[in-house]
């Protein structure tokens, strides 16, 4: 044998044992948390054996569960795209959520040079014929344009040019929405509505977020609405709209005091097409007996106008904060005071 053959064996066996902990779960490819967490400068702990563990450095904080797709990152929760799962004790993560959830955490991505967040199109949900989700006498459509009206003014207050997909109770047709956003040169498409369910009306609350589910993965929401698993325009700005989904979640469940149901995939016709980060939002659930009146009623409508705006003044701060590259990930965060945080 050679030096040079034996060189290569060497250099195989020395990188083998990391490429073989790479592991397949149901047919998806997954990674140990610890791998993904030492290459990435997080500390891994266990929360409760087995069950919950927290990986943390200075600008990223997530909470997992074994078995779950449930998880928290950076205090708000979000749905990864598969459970978390184990093998012989050693929590795994799928690498589509290393890649596609996980990592724009970390490593924010950064808008186009110079570009700046100038005119949004704020989409309120349903119109004329369709009243969206129906409580009593309320219609959903009456409150998502309400919504998107005080949205607008506070918006324009703040600086930004902002336009509305309808400024009436007129019918507009789903892939019309974000093909009026993507004329008009929007720079965020930000859709409207209220939710409502049959079951469990008591207790299921608080507002969701949606942002267009990456390729290779099932959307969270219940309704399947698009199922398909090609990629579509949206998913170009897949990271930043996920950045902006979670800042706005998160501000929504801060400024209201509600419960975080969280951030969810899905590729709902309004942001399947949208050429600019989109996100949609369910306010809140018309059929709770506390939350319905809240959303009927304009000075709770001007708080969660006034929540939306903060979170989108965060995405922006978020994408504007200094650019780390992951190579320069583990120096950098020996110095907590260059770390860009996250709101
Ligand atoms: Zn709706």
């Amino acid at each position: 044998m050679t030096n040079r053959i034996l060189c290569c064996l060497l250099l195989w066996l020395a990188l083998a044992p990391a490429a073989s902990r790479a592991a397949f779960v149901n047919g998806h490819s997954y990674i140990p948390v610890s791998d993904w967490a030492q290459a990435n400068g997080l500390k891994l702990a266990w929360l409760r054996r087995g069950e919950q563990l927290a990986v943390a450095n200075h600008n990223l904080r997530a909470i997992f569960v074994v078995d779950s797709a449930d998880a928290q990152i950076n205090g708000v929760a979000v749905r990864l795209c598969f459970p978390v799962a184990s093998a012989h004790g050693s929590p795994l993560v799928s690498q589509l959520d290393a890649d596609k959830t996980l990592r724009p955490f970390l490593y924010p991505p950064r808008p186009a040079a110079g570009h700046k967040i100038n005119t949004i199109c704020l989409d309120p949900g349903h119109g004329g014929r369709d009243t969206g989700n129906r409580v009593g006498a309320h219609n959903e459509k009456t409150y998502t344009l309400a919504l998107a009206q005080e949205l607008r003014d506070q918006l324009l207050q703040a600086g930004f040019h902002v336009f509305l997909t309808r400024n009436d109770d007129s019918y507009v047709e789903l892939p019309l929405r974000p093909a009026l956003a993507n004329q008009r040169g929007a720079d965020l498409f930000v859709s409207l509505h209220f939710n409502a369910t049959q079951s469990g009306m008591n207790d299921v609350s608080g507002p969701e977020t949606y942002c267009i589910t990456p390729v290779g993965a099932s959307s969270s929401n219940a309704q399947g609405e698009g199922s398909g698993y090609g990629p579509t325009p949206a998913n170009h700005n897949e990271l930043k709209s996920l950045i902006l989904a979670a800042q706005t979640q998160k501000s929504l469940v801060k400024n209201l005091g509600a419960t975080d149901r969280g951030v969810r995939r899905a590729r709902f016709a309004v942001l399947r097409d949208a050429l600019m980060p989109a996100i949609l939002i369910e306010g809140g659930y018309m059929t709770h007996p506390l939350e319905g009146p809240r959303i009927f009623d304009a000075g709770y409508r001007r708080l969660m106008a006034k929540a939306i705006l903060q979170g989108i003044l965060a995405y922006q701060k978020t994408l504007q904060s200094p650019a780390l590259a992951p190579d320069h990930h583990l120096k950098h965060s020996l110095h907590p005071s260059n770390t860009p945080t996250f709101q």
